[in-house]
């Protein structure tokens, strides 16, 4: 198996803040926090991209996202969340191995949305995109 950082934490031979645990999910702080309370959520199961996953895996760490944005909601008390995944190098991803960034939102903490990290519009029209998407089922 492939090592990594997270597989380190996993396996105990790194410290992490943990605050979260399942069977299959793990939850700790994010080392570098964009934010009080950024976590981090990742599959016990080693891979790197969401399609390398178990429907059942992804499934359980959607569910565990959810637990631990109610904890911190209750802990922390934000105003708002920001929840994704950096996939692949062009993306950022800097850990090869799934994780879920919860980042909890302030009101006035300077950030902006999701749609802000790309602005690269199609030169096609949308529903030509949505043919080719539909097509690949
Ligand atoms: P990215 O792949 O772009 O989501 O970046 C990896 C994230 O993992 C960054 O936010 C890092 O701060 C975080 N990170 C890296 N190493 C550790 C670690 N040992 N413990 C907690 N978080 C980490
Ligand atoms: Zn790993």
């Amino acid at each position: 198996m492939k090592e990594c950082i997270f597989c380190k934490i996993l396996k105990g031979e790194m410290k992490s803040e943990e605050i979260y645990e399942t069977e299959d999910v793990l939850s700790f702080l994010d080392i570098n926090p964009k934010a009080p309370g950024h976590a981090l959520v990742i599959p016990k199961e080693h891979g790197e991209k969401l399609t390398d996953l178990d429907d059942e895996i992804v499934g359980k760490i959607l569910i565990a996202t959810k637990k631990i944005q109610k904890m911190i909601g209750k802990a922390l008390n934000p105003d708002g969340f920001t929840i994704g995944l950096n996939e692949g190098e062009i993306a950022g991803q800097a850990v090869p191995h799934v994780h879920v960034n919860i980042i909890p939102r302030f009101e006035n903490d300077g950030g902006s949305s999701i749609h802000s990290v790309v602005n690269n519009p199609p030169s096609e029209e949308v529903s030509e995109i949505a043919t080719k998407i539909r097509k690949a089922k």
